[in-house]
């Protein structure tokens, strides 16, 4: 039995009276001696319900609180949790029910991370070195990411939407000593990649399931982390020197100049002078593949055969489907 009911009776009418107005977004699921369900909805995936009980001394002990939802992931449901109990101690004599409510649907506003904090830890775990760098701006839902791999580097902000995954990840770029081509080219496929999270496809296939909009946060960081680890040091297949200068000063940004890099559709990198000659030398039968991982390659120069015409339109096809692929394995 409940030492002090008058106390409890009433809270209770002031927390069903208040509620509502006094705590955005909420709901009063349950509110008896018993129970208090109180449901906060942010957005569709920030949703949970605080659920509290009195314990015998109430409100000299602090209330028993559970967090429950099936968006927000089950280390943040713990994690708050906890900070929610140390809140309720501050409280002891005092009503309790409302001022836990209202922390809990103002975390929900202050953390956009809460729908990703699985995903910021992956990234921090898997993706992070100690060169690297990485900056959570909690208010604003940013996480600014410095990678740094040989002596190149690249700074870009991942910005995490309130209606996070409904809406994708938006990403920018700070700076960076990446050949030109080479940086928008990474930005333009891991914003495609972002996009496609949450657009269905133009074309559905029949037996595709209704489509869900997917969190882009991993995929997008881990396509982009590992562009930026994996091209600075990638060998040229045909004279197996590395693609990029040693010193990113020097790039070479003439594109008819020999030393320029070239990226193939097969995603290896040539040096243009090293491409050129590989489509001057045979073998030629089957069409030419990458020395490094034998898909068939094409190049707008080097594929001009008897059957002009006819080859380049096949040359064209070939090369949107290959185009197509390179796009789809990125999925
Ligand atoms: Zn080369
Ligand atoms: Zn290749």
């Amino acid at each position: 039995m409940l030492s002090n009911m008058d106390f409890i009776n009433k809270e209770l009418e002031d927390v069903r009276k208040r509620c509502v107005d006094d705590i955005p977004g909420s709901e009063i699921v349950a509110c008896h001696p018993a129970a208090v369900r109180i449901r906060i909805v942010r957005t569709k995936y920030k949703r949970l319900e605080v659920c509290m009980q009195f314990q015998n001394k109430y409100p000299d002990e602090p209330i028993i609180i559970e967090i429950k939802s099936k968006t927000v992931p089950d280390k943040l449901k713990e994690g708050l949790t906890k900070i929610c109990d140390e809140q309720a101690k501050t409280l002891l004599g005092k009503p309790q029910i409302l001022h836990i409510a209202k922390f809990v649907q103002q975390f929900l506003a202050d953390n956009p991370f809460s729908v990703c904090s699985e995903e910021v830890s992956f990234i921090k775990r898997e993706l992070i070195t100690e060169k690297d760098e990485i900056k959570m701006k909690q208010k604003s839902g940013v996480i600014v990411i410095t990678i740094r791999e040989t002596e190149y580097f690249m700074k870009f902000r991942l910005k995490v939407p309130d209606l996070y995954p409904e809406q994708q990840i938006v990403i920018e770029n700070v700076e960076n000593n990446f050949p030109d081509l080479f940086h928008k080219m990474f930005l333009a496929q891991t914003e495609e990649m972002a996009r496609r999270c949450v657009q269905p496809p133009l074309r559905k296939k029949p037996k595709d399931p209704p489509f869900e909009p997917a969190p882009s946060l991993k995929k997008v960081a881990s396509y982009l982390i590992d562009c930026l680890r994996n091209y600075p040091g990638s060998i040229c297949p045909v004279c197996r020197e590395r693609a990029f200068t040693p010193n990113p000063e020097h790039t070479v940004k003439d594109d008819t100049h020999g030393r320029y890099v070239v990226w193939v559709y097969c995603g290896h990198l040539f040096h243009k002078g090293c491409l050129d000659e590989f489509f001057k030398t045979p073998p030629f039968t089957g069409g030419k593949k990458c020395p490094s991982c034998q898909k068939r390659i094409y190049h707008d120069k080097w594929n001009i055969t008897p059957k002009v015409a006819e080859d380049r339109w096949a040359h064209q096809e070939a090369r949107r489907r290959e185009l197509d692929e390179v796009v789809d394995f990125l999925q």
